[in-house]
């Protein structure tokens, strides 16, 4: 029988999951159907209730409904605790495991895809928002030498890295801060976490962040060379990527959790890039 999952969000026009796990299913030889779920604010339990009672095995979910299925859940799974939000749900009886893959997805991408070790070396990210709360256990976890949030509102930054301290089991040094902060500071990899780029703007980041062979990251996706990456190729840094292979990634992670088998993203990812120009 047809297994089903959706992606459930408002609006939801726009999401490549259906495209990303069809895809999947293919390679992989799983029989599953997947759709876009379009719920209305304010009704996301009635909405995921109606699903599941239909059989509905798995969801992803996206704006606005992250917080909501952080309270949904009934097993809160340590990377969506820490995001404080949930992109994965799996259904099995009264249980509602959940999930948030997008931080796992993120270093896949950057130390798989890329080939670009994070280990020892020094992060900054720009925003302490969603994505970044998401990102940080994960990047923690690879063992850099220092990662710097550095965010418009500094509370949230210095917020966000007092929770990593407190959270992280290695003990790598974090620190929040404003972009004023960063002076002449340089960087091994540099994420681009704000959502600045969804409104074409520039965080007010100094050129002189990018360190000699320096990966400069967009999480945004489709959207060809941000202001962002702009900066970075005048900074002379070669080595440039946007959010297409988080995006995969984060799905790839989803799907193996709930199939059991884990499916190559290449073609997904060449699928959906935009070139960087
Ligand atoms: P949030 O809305 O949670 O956070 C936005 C962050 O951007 C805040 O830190 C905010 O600062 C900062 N910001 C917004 N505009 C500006 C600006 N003009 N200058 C400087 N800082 C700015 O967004 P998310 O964390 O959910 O998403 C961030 C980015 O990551 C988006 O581009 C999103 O598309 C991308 N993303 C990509 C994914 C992928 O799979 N590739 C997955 C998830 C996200 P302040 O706190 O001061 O308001």
């Amino acid at each position: 029988m047809t297994d089903r999952y959706a992606v459930i969000g408002n609006p939801i026009e726009q999401s490549k999951s259906p495209l990303i796990h069809t895809a999947f299913a293919q390679v992989t030889g799983q029989d599953i159907e997947y759709t876009k779920l379009l719920a209305p604010l304010g009704g996301f339990a009635q909405a995921v209730d109606a699903f599941r009672a239909a059989g509905g095995r798995g969801m992803n979910v996206t704006a606005p409904f992250k917080l909501d299925a952080c309270a949904y859940a009934t097993d809160l799974a340590p990377s969506a605790q820490m995001a404080g939000a949930v992109n994965a749900m799996k259904f099995d009886g009264d249980k509602v495991y959940a999930e948030n893959f997008d931080g796992v997805g993120l270093v896949r991408d950057v130390v798989t895809n890329l080939g670009c070790s994070l280990r020892g070396r020094r992060v900054l990210i720009l925003g302490a928002g969603g994505a970044t709360r998401g990102a940080l256990l994960p990047i923690l976890a690879q063992a850099p030498a220092e990662v710097l949030i550095v965010n418009r509102t500094l509370a949230k930054a210095q917020a966000l890295a007092e929770l990593a301290r407190q959270h992280q089991t290695d003990a790598v040094p974090v620190r929040g801060a404003g972009y004023a902060d960063l002076g002449t500071q340089s960087f091994d990899l540099v994420f681009n976490a704000t959502s600045a780029s969804l409104s074409a703007e520039l965080p007010p980041v100094p050129v002189s962040v990018f360190a000699q062979g320096a990966l400069a990251y967009e999480l945004a996706y489709g959207k060809g060379l941000t202001p962002f990456l702009k900066l970075a190729q005048q900074a002379g840094v070669t080595h440039l990527a946007d959010g297409v292979g988080m995006l995969a990634e984060q799905a790839a992670e989803a799907f193996a959790w709930w199939r059991g088998v884990r499916p190559d993203t290449q073609g997904v990812i060449q699928q959906l890039t935009v070139p960087l120009v």
